[in-house]
C-alpha cells in the first residue's frame, strides 16, 4: 500500500533459520537460548545481569516493582514518550509526575525541570533516550544523587547508543529495553530489564516467573521436582523462538545502526536548505541509534495536511508522540492540571519520516522532494 512505509524489519534467511532450528529443538519456551540470548545482551551492553522478558511494558513494570515503588510514591518522567512508561508506574499505585522536555531542539526529558518536581515522595526519575539519543545524563545522575533517586532507563529506542564512552542501559539502577517489531532489534514482542545490582537482577528474575524459585526448564532436567512461591510475580517470561531471533538482530544491530546514521545524514543535508521545517537533536555529542527521525513543523503549517499531502505521495509518517498528560484517560487522572509549554508546542508540530536500515538513498531524495514540492505550494 505504501510507496515507503514508516518502518520495515531488516529480517531474511537468518531469523528464519533460527526459528526453525528452535521449533526442532523441542523446547519452545524459556531455555538454552533465552540464557545464550541474555549472556550475549549482557556482554554487548556491559553489564552483569540481564533478564528477557515479554515485551518492554513488562520489564518497565518489572523495574518498578523491583524497587518497591508503589503506593504513596512519585516518579518524574517523560509525558513526549510512549504511553507504557507512565502505566508502568500506575500499575504499582505509585504517581508519574511529567517533567517538559529541554527543548524544541532537545526532546529528551529536561534536568532543570526534574529538579523543580523533586519532594519528598519523589522515588524514581525514569528518563527515555528520545529517538536514540541520550539524556543529558550528568545532570541527571547528579539530581539522583542529591536526593538519593534511582534512575531507570527506558532504552526501547536507545539500544547502541553511547553516552560519554558508556552504553545507554548503564547510566542508571535499571534500564529497560523494547524489542517490538519496530524498534531497532525486533523479536516481535521482546523486552529485557539490564542491571548492575544483584539484589534487583534476583528480583525481577522471580517475579518474571510467578515468584517461584525453579523453572520448568530446570525441572525439566532434572534440577529441581518442586518449588516455593517467594514474590508476587507474573508471567512475563519470553520464549526461546523470540530470543533466537533477538541473538540474530543483535549480530545485525551494529551494522543497522550505522545505515541508519547515514540515512539521517542524508535526511539533514536534503532538509537542511528547506524553510518551514527543523530537525531536532542538530547538536548531538553521543553516540545515538538514529531510531526514528523526527522533523519540527513551522506554527503556520497544517501538519494534517502535510501528513495528508505525503500519505498521497504514498509516504507513511507517524507522530511520537501524542503527550501522555493529554491523553483521556490521564487527564481524569490528574484533573487536567497538568502544563507542559515545551512539550505539548513540540508536539503539535513533530512529525516522524520513515526511516529503517535497508531504506535507499532514492527514498530519501523521494521524500524530500515531496516535503519541498508541499512547502512551495504553501508560498504561492
Ligand atoms: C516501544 C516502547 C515501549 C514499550 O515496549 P513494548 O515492547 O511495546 O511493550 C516503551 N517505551 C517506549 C519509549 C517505546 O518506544
Amino acid at each position: 500500500m505504501w510507496k515507503i512505509p514508516l518502518f520495515e524489519t531488516s529480517f531474511d534467511k537468518m531469523e528464519i533459520e533460527a526459528v526453525h532450528n528452535v521449533i526442532y529443538s523441542g523446547w519452545l519456551t524459556m531455555g538454552d537460548i533465552t540464557k545464550e540470548f541474555e549472556n550475549r545482551f549482557a556482554e554487548f551492553l556491559g553489564i552483569k545481569h540481564v533478564i528477557a522478558v515479554t515485551n518492554g511494558t513488562a520489564a518497565l513494570h518489572l523495574a518498578n516493582k523491583s524497587l518497591n515503588i508503589g503506593k504513596g510514591d512519585e516518579i518524574i518522567c517523560p509525558s513526549l514518550t510512549f504511553v507504557a512508561g507512565a502505566n508502568s508506574i500506575y500499575y504499582t499505585g505509585a504517581m508519574p509526575v511529567f517533567a517538559d522536555i529541554e527543548s524544541q531542539d532537545n526532546l529528551c526529558i529536561s534536568p532543570t525541570d526534574i529538579e523543580r518536581k523533586v519532594n519528598y515522595r519523589t522515588k524514581a526519575i525514569q528518563v527515555m533516550h528520545y529517538g536514540g539519543y541520550p539524556c543529558d545524563m550528568d545532570k541527571i545522575n547528579d539530581i539522583a544523587q542529591k536526593y538519593k533517586l534511582y534512575i531507570i532507563e527506558d532504552c526501547a529506542h536507545a539500544p547502541g547508543s553511547e553516552y560519554n564512552g558508556k552504553k545507554c542501559g548503564t547510566l542508571g539502577d535499571i534500564a529497560c529495553f523494547s524489542f517490538f517489531s519496530n524498534k531497532n532489534m525486533a523479536t516481535g514482542e521482546g523486552g529485557i530489564v539490564a542491571t548492575n545490582n544483584d539484589e534487583i537482577a534476583k528480583k525481577i528474575r522471580l517475579m518474571r516467573s510467578h515468584g517461584m524459585t525453579t523453572l520448568t526448564w530446570d525441572r525439566a532436567r532434572g534440577h529441581a521436582f518442586s518449588y516455593d512461591v517467594v514474590e508476587l510475580g507474573f508471567n512475563y517470561r519470553i520464549d526461546d523462538l523470540r530470543s533466537a531471533i533477538g541473538l540474530v538482530q543483535l549480530n545485525k544491530l551494529q551494522t543497522n545502526n550505522k545505515k541508519r546514521e547515514q540515512l539521517v545524514k542524508l535526511y539533514r543535508i536534503k532538509l537542511d536548505e528547506l524553510n518551514y521545517c527543523t530537525i531536532p537533536f542538530s547538536n548531538v555529542l553521543s553516540i545515538s541509534s538514529y531510531h526514528i527521525f523526527p522533523i519540527l513543523l513551522d506554527r503556520k503549517i497544517n501538519r494534517s495536511e502535510f501528513m495528508e499531502y505525503l500519505k498521497k505521495r504514498g509516504i507513511q509518517t507517524s507522530i511520537h508522540y501524542p503527550p501522555i498528560h493529554k491523553f483521556d484517560y490521564y487527564c481524569r487522572i490528574f484533573k487536567n492540571n497538568y502544563i507542559l509549554s515545551i512539550t505539548e508546542d513540540v508536539a503539535k508540530r513533530l512529525v516522524t519520516l520513515p526511516l529503517y536500515p535497508n531504506m535507499k538513498t532514492e527514498d530519501i531524495y523521494y521524500i524530500c522532494e515531496v516535503i519541498n514540492e508541499f512547502l512551495k505550494n504553501l508560498e504561492v
